[in-house]
């Protein structure tokens, strides 16, 4: 297809998207490596030129030159790498506890976690779950759980611990004794409990909470997840090695080999 004129000039490189600009070499040895592409080649503009020479990698893909080091990193979208930063970290996303329904109320605003005196337990709905009374308004509403409406809850914590055991789904379902049918929907709902408990842990972190001196030890865990493309079956092997704080893992530091943390270190705030 011919370019109109009236088309707006493409780009150099994909613009940055939300504070991502991943077009700059990745060599790590490379004295340019984190440095991104200019906008513009500079040519002719009195402006120096720029580090890299953006060129054809074959099939319509684009990458860049490195004059530094002379490697190839391939063009990347920006507004993709910032679009799956939010899918996988929509977890972080500030938590709504249940509160005072009423518009207006001085306890709208105040999570049930607040407790006495601002909120009082009142009996259950006909579901089960936990109602409330509002001190403030005097208005009862129901606070929710996660497994109210959920048969057979009781055996939730056997199938986390079957599945995190590496219990092939069909073991799964014969020692919970529960149809194949109904353990699909559990996986999804421990997932979501999983993911409500990281965000619980490290919202805290982004809040920057004073830490008077933090132990942490590192596990390494293996991962044996399904194969990437129908060509390469093999099953891949994805390294893990989670950080953990000593007081809410409440595992000695010893037994994974590190000692306390130097007070200059543990004394500073987790940069997140
Ligand atoms: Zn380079
Ligand atoms: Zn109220």
């Amino acid at each position: 297809m011919e370019k109109k004129s009236s088309e707006p000039a493409r780009p150099r490189i994909p613009p940055a998207a939300e504070g991502v600009q991943v077009n700059f070499c990745r060599n790590p040895a490379c004295a340019q490596s984190g440095i991104p592409a200019g906008e513009s080649t500079g040519r002719g503009q009195g402006t120096p030129k720029d580090r890299y020479v953006v060129v054809g990698a074959g099939r319509g893909a684009l990458c860049l030159k490195c004059s530094g080091c002379g490697e190839y990193p391939p063009l990347k979208s920006n507004q993709g790498i910032a679009a799956e930063r939010a899918r996988l970290g929509a977890y972080l996303a500030a938590f709504t506890e249940p509160a005072c329904p009423t518009e207006g109320c001085a306890q709208a605003t105040v999570g049930i976690s607040a407790g006495s005196p601002h909120y009082r337990r009142y009996g259950t709905s006909r579901a089960g779950s936990q109602r409330y009374r509002c001190s403030a308004c005097g208005k009862t509403f129901s606070g929710g759980s996660a497994t109210v409406g959920r048969k057979q809850s009781h055996k939730n914590r056997l199938i986390f611990q079957l599945l995190m055991n590496k219990s092939p789904l069909r073991h799964v379902c014969e020692v919970a004794g529960i149809a194949p049918g109904s353990l699909y929907p559990k996986v999804d709902f421990l997932h979501r409990q999983c993911l409500a408990f990281a965000g619980h842990r490290e919202r805290r972190l982004q809040a920057g909470f004073a830490v008077p001196r933090l132990y942490i030890g590192v596990d390494r865990q293996e991962y044996v997840v399904n194969w990437t493309r129908r060509t390469n079956l093999p099953p891949l092997n994805v390294l893990e090695s989670p950080p953990l704080d000593r007081k809410e893992s409440k595992e000695p530091t010893d037994v994974r080999g590190l000692g306390p943390l130097r007070p200059s270190l543990s004394a500073s705030r987790p940069a997140m």
